[in-house]
């Protein structure tokens, strides 16, 4: 599956580049965009999917405001690039924006975030995965 976002300028603060991202824009709801750390590439999340529901039980609510860091970090990479909850710019890969959802820019196919076969079907995979990613943090 994949839709067809509008893009939007932002400006990298690092570097000075000017890029396109998309955005999901105001109409969405449980559902967020993550971009691969050298900002190639990005993925639609939906935070309300079974997968994503067992992900937030396994973080319980303690934890529970790591759930798209972490959700992001399950995710299959694009090119061996994690995920991550940031815009990163695609020059320099660095998160610190000058700006970002600037001017309308087009349109760009945002796949979904697609999940290993072995933490779909397999619990204590999940929360071995989910509890060492907790400790990264
Ligand atoms: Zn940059």
């Amino acid at each position: 599956m994949e839709r067809t976002l509008s893009t939007y300028e932002a400006k990298c603060r690092a570097c000075g580049s000017t890029f396109a991202h998309p955005s999901l824009g105001d109409l969405t709801y449980g559902e967020m965009l993550f971009c691969s750390q050298n900002g190639r590439s990005y993925v639609a999340a939906n935070g309300l999917s079974s997968f994503a529901q067992r992900v937030r039980h396994v973080l319980g609510d303690s934890q529970s405001k790591d759930f798209w860091r972490i959700l992001a970090a399950l995710t299959i990479q694009a090119d061996g690039v994690p995920y991550t909850i940031e815009i990163r710019c695609p020059v320099c890969c660095a998160a610190e924006l000058e700006y970002w959802d600037g001017d309308e820019l087009g349109m760009v196919a945002v796949p979904d975030a697609t999940f290993p076969d072995e933490l779909l079907i397999n619990e204590q995979a999940l929360s071995t995965k989910i509890s060492a990613l907790s400790q990264a943090a």
